[in-house]
């Protein structure tokens, strides 16, 4: 449950930094907070436990159009990260501790 919890926050965080740098809104947009709540459904439905990351999972439970939109958040928000040195949130990302 731990896990799932730490991979709710990067979530959020990751979709936050996105529409921020990609949308220039304070809030999220519409769009984006329709993509953390569709991704939160899944992350709670999610049957593994351990739970793989979602990008080296076989089933793919998310449906295409939204599987492209958390593809191109977690690149963004990843290189975001990378180039401002958050290691700790790439830790989350790419490990899935916390
Ligand atoms: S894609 Fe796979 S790992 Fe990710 S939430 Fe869906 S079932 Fe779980
Ligand atoms: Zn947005």
């Amino acid at each position: 449950m731990k896990t799932k919890d730490a991979e709710a926050k990067t979530l959020t965080r990751f979709i936050e930094i996105y529409c921020r740098e990609k949308h220039h809104v304070l809030a999220l947009c519409p769009a984006c907070a329709d993509l953390l709540s569709y991704a939160g459904k899944r992350l709670k439905a999610c049957p593994y436990d351990p739970k793989p990351k979602c990008k080296n999972c076989l089933t793919h439970c998310y449906l295409p159009a939204y599987r492209d939109k958390i593809r191109a958040v977690m690149k963004f928000s990843g290189m975001y990260m990378i180039k401002r040195g958050r290691l700790d949130w790439l830790f989350h990302y790419f490990l899935g501790k916390g």
